[in-house]
Parts: C-alpha cells; structure tokens; sequence
C-alpha cells in the first residue's frame, strides 16, 4: 500500500486531497494546526501539530513516505494578504514550514514531494492590463510579486528544486490558480472571492445590494477543487517536475463572478463598489505548459463549479440563522 503524507490537511485543499487519496487506496497520514472544520477525514491517522516546530515535523515525517504534498501555509484572501498587516507572520511561518519540511524530507528519505506554490508569485508588471495579463511559467522573471505572499511561495518553489538539483529529491511544484469549491472558508476574513460571493449573494434579500471591493472591473480565474487534485496527481505521477500552472483559463470579471452567483442563486441584486484590498488588476492562468507536459487540462466551466459551491455555502448561511450568537 502506497503511504501519502498531507501537509495542511485540516485546510480547504489538503482535506479534499485526504479524501481523494484514500479512494485511490493510499495510506493517509495527515498533518495540521487545526482539525477539519468541516468535515470528519479519512485520514488513517492525523496529527495536530505545528510543522513550525522541528521536533513535530520529525515525528510527522519519520518515515520515507512515497508521497509528501506540502500544503501547510499562513494564507487566507485579499482580505488577509494584501492588507500589509499580515505581511511579517506569512513570510516567517510558511517560509519556516517549508524549510523544515525540505531538510526533513531529505533526511527521512521521502520518493516524492509535492509543493503547492501559487500564481501570486507571478511578476505585479504583467498584470496591470485587466484583459492581458501574462501568467506563463517562464515569465516569473525578473521577479516582482505584488505581495509577501507571493514572494515566499516565489523563495519556496525555489528551494524545493534546489533540494532537487542538489540532493536529487523527486519534487514536484504546481502554481495554482484561485482554487475554490465547498468545504472551504466561507467568512471570518480569510475566504476567497468565489466563496465570498457565493455567500453575499446567500445573505442578500432579492432585490437588495451586496458590496465588492473595488469597481469590480478586476478579472481573475478560479479553478473547481475536483480539477484542481486531478491536475495534482497527474503532475505527480508524471516526469515533469515544474512549476507549472494548475488553474482554469476561462477569464472572468469580479463583476460577472458576482452576477454568476446571482443567476444561480435567482436573485436580482445592486452591487455596491467600495474600498478593499485587491491585489494585481488582472490574472488568468496559462495552460500552455501544462498540456504540452501533462496532455491534460481542467474542463469543467465556472458555472459549474459556482453552482456547487453555491449550494454548500447557501446551507451554511441558513444553518448560521440558527447559531447561537455569542452575549
Ligand atoms: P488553507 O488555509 O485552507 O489550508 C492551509 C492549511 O495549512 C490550514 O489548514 C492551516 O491550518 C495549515 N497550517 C498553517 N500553518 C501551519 C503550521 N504552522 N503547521 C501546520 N499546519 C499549518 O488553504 P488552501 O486553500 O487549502 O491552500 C493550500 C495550499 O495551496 C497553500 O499552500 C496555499 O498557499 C496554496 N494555494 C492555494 C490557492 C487557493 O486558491 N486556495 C491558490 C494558490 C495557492
């Protein structure tokens, strides 16, 4: 039975990854801060820990595991890495993780590991055209991301290849691309653009008005959850090490995002633009290398995905009517 380690397992993409890997057979052990907040995984085992503290990462890898994938991060939304205020805690902590994790994996003799990067990383210069932003792989230099975020997953990707040139560990790093789907944060400051919508548009009476950061004329594009693992294991199982980029190439407005979740939903709403941060003008993922090197790309349209999304989050919003609210 092959063994798989999940880092971040207690997150959006981590548990989803638990999941997917116990159905393909896999022996699951998974590592986080925190429990699932939304779901009871079928990890054989899950450990919580700090993957800051060495000693926890030594006991979490203490075996060759055939399979790391490396997830752990400080991260969250606009809402929390582009604010400024998050800056020092997302660069120490995810830059700490991901050092201890290289030199453990080394040292316990692991086949494989998996690093998640992101499209962050991509330089702020060619995103300032909302219709043309460039995002292909070999244009990350001269590097110049627009948030610490980015900077860290830019300084992590590399380290990873470099334990790969050096010391010949099998690494394999994807930069992903706005990934969402249920079971992800859906308030509290660190949700994403599609879960926030998705959530807005559940709160607001028909006919009422739900607010966006900025004139909504920013695009980006958003990847389903299920495309995003598929993207993941075939990366894995393949030669090619990376980065490459696992997103959705189908360019979307924040504007129509927000009118997507409002046919879904069958609500007619205003939209009320106001201050927030926003991160780069434009973003979409390009998918060139990754069908040159996987002959695979994600099909599955946002619309889909959205009405997916819509449907768990709508149930959450309505089961929050009935919360306790705290005196
Ligand atoms: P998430 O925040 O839901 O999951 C990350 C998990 O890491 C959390 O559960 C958190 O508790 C855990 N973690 C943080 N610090 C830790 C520590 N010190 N020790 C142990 N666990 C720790 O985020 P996600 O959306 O599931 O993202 C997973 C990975 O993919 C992250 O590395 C993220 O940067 C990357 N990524 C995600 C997206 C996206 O759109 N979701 C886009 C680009 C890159």
């Amino acid at each position: 039975m092959k063994t798989a380690l999940v880092c971040g397992a207690g997150g959006f993409i981590g548990g989803h990854l638990v999941k997917r890997l116990k159905d393909e057979g896999y022996w699951v052990r998974g590592v986080d801060l925190k429990a699932h907040e939304f779901s009871k995984l079928p990890a054989d085992e899950f450990i919580i820990g700090d993957l800051r503290e060495q000693t926890i990462v030594r006991r979490v890898v203490d075996r060759p595991f055939d399979e790391v994938y490396q997830l752990a991060a400080d991260m969250g939304g606009a809402g929390y890495i582009f604010t400024g205020n998050h800056d020092a805690d997302v660069m120490h902590n995810s830059a700490t993780i991901n050092l201890n994790m290289a030199e453990q994996a080394r040292l316990a003799g692991v086949k494989k590991l998996f690093y998640s990067s992101s499209a962050c990383m991509y330089p702020a210069y060619n995103q300032e055209d909302p219709d043309n932003p460039k995002c292909s792989e070999e244009s990350a230099y001269p590097a110049a991301p627009d948030s610490e975020y980015g900077w860290e997953k830019l300084f992590s990707e590399r380290l990873y290849l470099a334990y790969n040139r050096n010391y010949g560990m099998e690494v394999r790093v994807a930069r992903f691309h706005n990934i969402f789907g249920p079971q992800g944060t859906w308030r509290g400051g660190k949700e994403k653009a599609p879960a926030a919508m998705c959530r807005k548009v559940a709160e607001a009476e028909n006919g009422g008005e739900i607010e966006i950061w900025g004139d909504g004329k920013q695009t980006r594009s958003f990847l389903y959850i299920d495309e995003c693992l598929e993207g993941v294991r075939r990366l894995m199982q393949g030669n090619f090490l990376g980065p490459v980029n696992i997103g959705s190439e189908e360019m979307v407005t924040i504007n129509q995002l927000a009118g997507l979740a409002m046919e879904i939903a069958g609500k007619k709403l205003s939209i009320k633009h106001i201050d927030g941060p926003l991160g780069v003008r434009g973003r979409n993922s390009d998918n060139k290398l990754l069908r040159e090197k996987l002959a695979w790309e994600p099909a599955m349209r946002l619309r889909e995905g959205m009405t997916r999304t819509y449907s768990w989050i709508s149930k959450k919003v309505e089961a929050a009517k009935t919360e306790e609210v705290p005196a």
